[in-house]
């Protein structure tokens, strides 16, 4: 067996050689929280070994952005800087990969004014548009990426010691991210290629529409035409496959965004913004979300669904089978990256043009003309189970099922 740091050497090399792919000569920006520092000294360590021209780390620390939160000025809160807007581009520009190391306090910002944080939000949604839609046409690797932190230990065994329960998931994210295998980039490679069968066997069939049944669901999407069912292992403008999600067990393509009708409610809480949302429902007519609910954490999902126009649609429908390593551990994350690997999902708002045949190169008109949805806000919620059966209909009306009882069918 592996020692603690060797695993944590491995999680590291993993993300830099299978997730962002650092190419020699790239610039490297990781975003990160402190208590994930010794995963980052890893991180930069391994990216100089394979040739990173530079490696930027920003650390930021959740208890100053609550304080930040609570205690700023509205102007102050709203208000991004442009020299910080212009780093980023720049980074863009430069290609740089991203990594954004992410660590959940779940419910860190539940008594912070939910009208402050949602401006916040969307203040810097809006500064850092550009960034955020580079991000989504993959013109350079990006990756997100949990380390176990004490916080995120704590909400995932409630019962254990602080120690106990650090120790119990890291080993759970190194099982969960394949670091136990003999070896792990050989395994990701392995991986990552069953789900691009997956994705082939439905791109060959290019159906029109999915039926979701489940209970508190009956929901029709609507495919365009022209979409692309795609695994998490993409390929950047330069040609550098990337792995943008670590875990990922998910297949996924965009919905038309005037095509689903129906009612739809999640499987798993969602925790958005540091505010837990629980048992969301939606309605939606033409596309549209015509009615939400939630029982808790209702302003957070409202903040959502108002970003903008395109808050009120789908941008992402995305498949994961019951038997995926993560939703057979039966255990709830807490953490959007690994509970929507353990679930299907969808999401609210923006859709990925890499979905769609030719999107990268589409304007905004014709992303919309082709049924992408547009929006600055993209968020993930979970709706898959046991009950779950998924049923495709091809353009000549002949069935084909999917999902059922939460797994593959084909
Ligand atoms: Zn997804
Ligand atoms: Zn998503």
């Amino acid at each position: 067996m592996r020692s603690f740091d060797e695993n944590l050497d491995l999680y590291a090399r993993l993300a830099i050689r299978v997730g962002v792919n650092v190419q020699r000569g790239q610039r490297v920006l990781i975003n990160a929280p402190l208590p994930a520092a010794e995963y980052v000294r890893r991180l930069v360590r391994e990216a100089y070994a394979v040739g990173a021209y530079e490696v930027y780390v920003d650390w930021h620390d959740d208890q100053v952005s609550l304080t930040r939160y609570l205690m700023a000025s509205d102007e102050a809160l709203v208000d991004i800087p442009q020299w910080l807007v212009q780093k980023h581009e720049t980074l863009v520009d430069q290609r740089a990969a991203r990594i954004s190391v992410y660590a959940p306090t779940p419910d860190l910002f539940k008594n912070v004014n939910p009208q402050r944080l949602a401006s916040a939000t969307l203040a810097q949604q809006k500064a850092l548009k550009k960034v955020s839609d580079a991000m989504m046409v993959t013109k350079a690797s990006w990756l997100v990426i949990s380390p176990a932190t004490p916080e995120w230990a704590a909400q995932v065994y409630p019962d254990e010691a602080p120690q106990q329960a650090l120790e119990h998931l890291w080993n759970e994210v190194f099982r969960l991210c394949r670091i136990d295998r003999e070896d792990p980039i050989e395994a990701w490679r392995e991986h990552v290629e069953g789900l691009e069968q997956r994705a082939e066997f439905l791109n060959r069939h290019a159906f029109k529409s999915l039926h979701y049944e489940g209970p508190g669901t009956d929901l029709v999407v609507e495919l365009p035409k022209g979409h692309l069912w795609l695994s998490a292992d993409e390929t950047d403008e330069q040609g550098t496959h990337c792995v943008v999600n670590l875990p990922t067990e998910e297949t996924f393509t965009l919905p038309d965004r005037n095509g689903v009708n129906g009612t739809v409610r999640a499987t798993m809480p969602l925790n958005y913004n540091g505010v837990t949302v629980e048992n969301i429902r939606l309605e939606l007519h033409d596309g549209e979300i015509v009615k939400y609910e939630a029982d808790s954490g209702y302003e957070a999902l409202r903040s959502i669904i108002e970003t903008d126009g395109g808050g009120r649609r789908l941008g992402e429908v995305a498949l994961v089978s019951q038997d995926s390593p993560i939703a057979s551990s039966g255990r709830l994350f807490y953490n959007t990256l690994f509970d929507e690997n353990a679930s299907c999902h969808l999401a609210i708002g923006e859709a990925y043009p890499t979905c769609l045949k030719g999107g990268r190169d589409m304007s905004e008109d014709e992303l919309l003309a082709a049924g992408a949805n547009r929006s600055m806000t993209h968020v993930d919620f979970m709706i898959g189970s046991d009950e779950l059966n998924v049923t495709a209909k091809d353009w000549d009306g002949n069935a084909v099922p999917i999902l059922r009882k939460g797994r593959w069918a084909f």
